[in-house]
Formats: C-alpha cells, sequence, structure tokens
C-alpha cells in the first residue's frame, strides 16, 4: 500500500469517516481511510445508542461501529490501522503521511472527530487511570458499591451518571450552574433517581488522593467556599474538543479549532461553490465532529459523511476525474 495513490482518502473511521467510507466505495472511489488508532470513535466508549434510527432496543457503540466497518468494506473500502501523521494540500493530488508512508489521493475527506474536555487540574492529570475517567463504560465496573462524582451538566454528565448508578452506591453530579444543559428526559432519568444527587454552582478545585482518587475538593462558585467529598471516582464529561491540530494553518478553523466548511468559510473561498462540506482547501472537505460543535450526534455525523463523500465524488467528476 505504500506511497499509493487514490481517487479518495479519508482520515477518520467513527461514524462520519465510515460513512462516507461507504459511499465512496459505492461510488467505485475505492477510498482508503486512515482510522487511527481511535477507529470508531467516540461511540467506541459508549454504551447503549437509544437514538440511532433502525435500531428499536439499542445498540451497543462499537458494535454499531464494527456494523458501518464492514458495510463500507463490503463495497471496497481499505483501512489502515494507524494515525495520519501528516498532510500536505498545498497542491494535487494531496499527500498524507502515515509514520513514513506517504499516500496522495486527489480529493480528502477529513473526519476526525472530537475528544472529551479535561478540567486542567494537576491533580487529574496524575490520578487519570486512577479514578479520574472520562469514560464511564469502559470504567463504570471497577468502581462497584462506591461513591462517584460526574462532573458536567450536559447530556453526556448525565448519560454517565445514568451508567454509573448501576456500579455506585451513591452519585453526586457536581454542575458549574444551577441549571442543567442536559435534555429534559435525560434530565427526568437522573432525578427520579435515588442514587443521584446535584450539586450546584460548583467546580472541582482539586482531585484528592496520593495514588488513587479518595475524594475532591469543591468551590461554591457564589460563596467561595470550599468542600472536600469523599468519593472513589471521578468521572469528567464536560464536552469535546475537535481532533484538528494536524490541520492547524493548512485549513481554516474557527477559534475553538473546528474545521470551517462550507458557507462558514470567509468570503474569498468560492461563496457560490454548491459544496457544503468543502473546506478551505479545494478537493479537502471535512465532515462530523471536527467541524460540528452543535448537533455531535452519530446520525448527523453519519449524514454529514454521507455529504462529504457525494461533495467529493461531484467535485471530483467537476474536474475530470
Ligand atoms: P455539552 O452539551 O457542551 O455540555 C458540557 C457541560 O459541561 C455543560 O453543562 C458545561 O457547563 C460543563 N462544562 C464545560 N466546561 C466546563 C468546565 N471547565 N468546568 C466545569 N463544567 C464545565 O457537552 P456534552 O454533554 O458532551 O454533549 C455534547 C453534545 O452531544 C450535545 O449536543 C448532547 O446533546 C449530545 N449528547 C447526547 C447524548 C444522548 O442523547 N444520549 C449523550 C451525550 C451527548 P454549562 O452548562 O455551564 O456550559
Amino acid at each position: 500500500m505504500e506511497g499509493e495513490h487514490r481517487k479518495v482518502i479519508i482520515i477518520g473511521a467513527g461514524p462520519a469517516g465510515l460513512t462516507a467510507a461507504l459511499y465512496s466505495a459505492r461510488a467505485n472511489l475505492s477510498p482508503l481511510v486512515i482510522e487511527g488508532f481511535d477507529a470508531g470513535g467516540q461511540l467506541m466508549i459508549t454504551s447503549d445508542v437509544e437514538n440511532y434510527p433502525g435500531f428499536p432496543d439499542g445498540v451497543m457503540g462499537p458494535d454499531l461501529m464494527a456494523l458501518f466497518r464492514k458495510q463500507a468494506e463490503r463495497f471496497g473500502a481499505t483501512f489502515i490501522t494507524d494515525d495520519a501523521s501528516g498532510v500536505d494540500f498545498s497542491e494535487r493530488p494531496f499527500k498524507v503521511q502515515v509514520r513514513k508512508d506517504v499516500f496522495s489521493a486527489e480529493a480528502v475527506i477529513i473526519a476526525t472527530g472530537a475528544k472529551a474536555k479535561m478540567l486542567g487540574l494537576t491533580s487529574e492529570q496524575r490520578l487519570l487511570g486512577r479514578g479520574v475517567s472520562t469514560c464511564a463504560t469502559c470504567d463504570g465496573a471497577f468502581f462497584k458499591n462506591q461513591d462517584l462524582l460526574v462532573v458536567g451538566g450536559g447530556d453526556s454528565a448525565i448519560e454517565e451518571a445514568l451508567f454509573l448508578q448501576r456500579f455506585a452506591s451513591k452519585l453526586s453530579v457536581i454542575h458549574r450552574r444551577d441549571q442543567l444543559r442536559a435534555s429534559k428526559i435525560m434530565q427526568d432519568r437522573a432525578m427520579a433517581s435515588d442514587k443521584i444527587s446535584f450539586v450546584w454552582n460548583s467546580t472541582v478545585d482539586e482531585v484528592l488522593g496520593d495514588h488513587k482518587v479518595e475524594g475532591a475538593r469543591l468551590r461554591n462558585l457564589q460563596t467561595g467556599e470550599l468542600t472536600d467529598i469523599p468519593a472513589g471516582g471521578l468521572f469528567v464529561a464536560i464536552g469535546h474538543t475537535p481532533n484538528s491540530s494536524l490541520f492547524q494553518g493548512k485549513l481554516q478553523l474557527d477559534p475553538a479549532g473546528y474545521i470551517v466548511v462550507g458557507k462558514g468559510l470567509s468570503a474569498d473561498w468560492d461563496p457560490e461553490s454548491p459544496y457544503e462540506t468543502r473546506t478551505s482547501v479545494e478537493g479537502v472537505f471535512a465532515a462530523g465532529d471536527v467541524v460540528d460543535h452543535t448537533y455531535r450526534q452519530a446520525i448527523t455525523a453519519s449524514g454529514t459523511g454521507c455529504m462529504a463523500s457525494i461533495d467529493a465524488e461531484r467535485w471530483l467528476e467537476s474536474k475530470g476525474h
């Protein structure tokens, strides 16, 4: 495969990348997917997915991603299980580096997704994997009959709390405001649980413990009061950052690092172009959570992955490929 040239290279293999792979493969573009070590994306660390249409009884995130991959493979997509380490979009064909190997393509679809945000505390880093976690599905079972803390007020935080209640003796959700951002149905479920309580208007000042988490020092943002709360684990669920560092200085990014596409691009990039998933480099398209800070759902990532593939296909055709 080394040095191979393809019509389309797809970087990333979550719902967006795998859907782009499926569509590109069915369009006979024989896509090469650089799936990365985090292949499958964030659904690999998600438990029951209850809102992906077509699965009335829910589906496990990793199972859903395995099905996506199998479907793309069936039509001829090929995969490299390694991270892209560099890109050169300065001329066509574009180049994508994977360790020592350089692959080239007429069009590139970026679907590198996003990753969990951390609080940024030294104690949090020190105790990561020793009671500090960003993934209840991965680590929840290690915390049987313990008191646990979940930080955040969005759907992720509530989802983590609801999942963890099957293991925890009790759970406190620490939120910096007095109102949750999570959807009403998730809020109602959490409020109805007798294991889950809320600590409002508070942030974590420090994670406590030498070799493993023993609790957290909370700061009440209204009074400034510090309170130590004992716990065996602390789950951080405060949102995500886009995986776009590879494209810094190469594509237009917004201030939070999301790749800017379509009509969001500055006016000097052909405002008449019909390609909604186009980036600031003609022939490079982007989809999924690396673009989207609003919806961030598997189904929307998948939808934009489909759009990127159709855009790439039509653009390639317009260029005579
Ligand atoms: P989010 O909606 O951005 O929520 C992040 C939460 O963390 C907010 O409550 C925010 O507080 C808080 N926060 C952010 N930075 C913080 C910091 N430094 N310290 C303390 N708290 C901090 O992110 P999300 O919950 O990951 O959800 C992202 C998207 O995925 C949403 O669209 C959500 O609906 C979706 N999602 C859906 C499901 C589901 O339907 N099953 C599950 C997970 C995620 P503020 O509220 O004050 O900003």
